[in-house]
């Protein structure tokens, strides 16, 4: 993997640039040390460090409380590893497989939910890589590869051709996922070669970034998530409820349309992961809850992500947003409902039989 020289990959450099006090430095290093540290130059542009409550540097300089593991945390939150069955696959749900092809993040996000999992290391060795692929092909009901990982665009043009390329000629896979984070904190890693990596005839490629403040989108991200999107590759997000960076109507919406202006379309909304030493991000779910209430009062619906939990131990992810609808009474063939509108306006929905039963004794 190359990155741009500038990166900021140890304590020492995070006080150079003048993002940490060097008052800090043991808390910081105590930090680098557990857990994987790396912030490149065009993150670090958008951080105001006479900000103590910066939305970015939040996300990306090391925070003591990193060291504090609740009970209820666990090193694999999301249960990666009861559903490898071969290094690099995850295969969860029937259709569609995670593909890891690397460990290694451009940043590395202090709340990762695979914080345990990447950071400086290798990627994938060609007989695993191979073996993965074996797997693929060998069940033919996975439809959708997610190159996930770690973060796939890292990889050089070369290497994602070439994995790209071995999925595409899959018959029984369809579409390539890659979630990435790269487009936003390294944009000028989305060159022509890479994005004409990402494709191949007879296969959709989507794109889902990963974003969590409005402000990541700088003018550089931007460019490159078109450079993707006018190239013919769909952009899909997906962000974290964070506390302190996203917790609030008004950041959340601002970072939705932001997206939506980019012709990114809000895709998830993540509940925080029980990820170790994370507990200081977590919002509760009726909190989160309560956002999606109110982006839905206030946001086209082009705007609304789903917001989603992954339940511990590798059950998948469950949409956990509020609802709005309620069974008031009726029977079992004319049940009768009463839905609830944007503003919080409560109207009933008048008993109707399911069609198959009209007419019926
Ligand atoms: S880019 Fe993704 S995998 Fe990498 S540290 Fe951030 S959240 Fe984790």
């Amino acid at each position: 993997m190359r990155t741009h020289p500038r990166t900021l990959r140890r304590p020492d450099d995070l006080i150079a640039a003048g993002l940490v006090p060097r008052a800090r430095r043991a808390e910081i290093d105590a930090v680098a040390a557990r857990y994987a540290l790396a912030l490149t130059a065009d993150v670090a542009e958008l951080i105001d460090p006479a900000d103590p409550h910066d939305a970015i540097a939040r996300q990306f300089v090391p925070d003591p409380a990193e060291l504090e593991r609740a009970p209820e945390e666990m090193a694999d939150p999301i249960g990666d590893a009861a559903h490898s069955p071969v290094a690099g696959i995850v295969h969860r749900y029937p259709d569609r497989v995670l593909l890891k092809p690397v460990r290694v993040c451009a940043v590395y996000c202090r709340f990762c939910f695979r914080r345990e999992a990447v950071g400086p290391g290798r990627a994938l060795a060609g007989a695993e890589l191979a073996a993965a692929l074996d797997y693929i092909r060998a069940n033919p009901q996975v439809w959708e590869v997610i190159l996930s990982g770690g973060d796939p665009l890292v990889l050089s043009p070369r290497r994602l051709a070439h994995i790209v390329g071995e999925l595409a000629a899959i018959d029984h896979v369809k579409v390539i996922r890659v979630h990435s984070r790269v487009p936003v904190v390294a944009p000028r890693r989305i060159t022509p070669a890479l994005v004409r990596a990402l494709k191949a005839p007879g296969t959709a490629s989507y794109v889902v970034l990963h974003a969590n403040h409005a402000r990541e989108l700088s003018p550089k991200a931007r460019a490159a998530c078109a450079r993707l999107i006018d190239a013919g590759i769909p952009m899909l997000s997906q962000s974290v409820l964070l506390r302190g960076v996203n917790d609030d109507a008004a950041t959340l919406g601002e970072l939705m349309r932001a997206l939506v202006e980019c012709r990114i379309k809000p895709y998830y909304l993540h509940h925080g992961d029980l990820a170790p030493g994370t507990a200081h991000w977590r919002t509760g779910i009726a909190e989160g809850q309560a956002l999606m209430r109110a982006l839905r009062g206030r946001l086209s619906g082009l705007c609304q992500p789903t917001y989603v939990l992954d339940i511990p131990g590798g059950h998948g992810k469950s949409p956990i947003g509020p609802s709005y609808l309620a069974r008031v009474g009726g029977g079992e063939q004319a049940p009768r409902y009463q839905v609830e509108d944007f503003n919080g306006g409560r109207h009933a929905y008048p008993p109707v039989a399911p069609t198959g039963a009209r007419g019926r004794p």
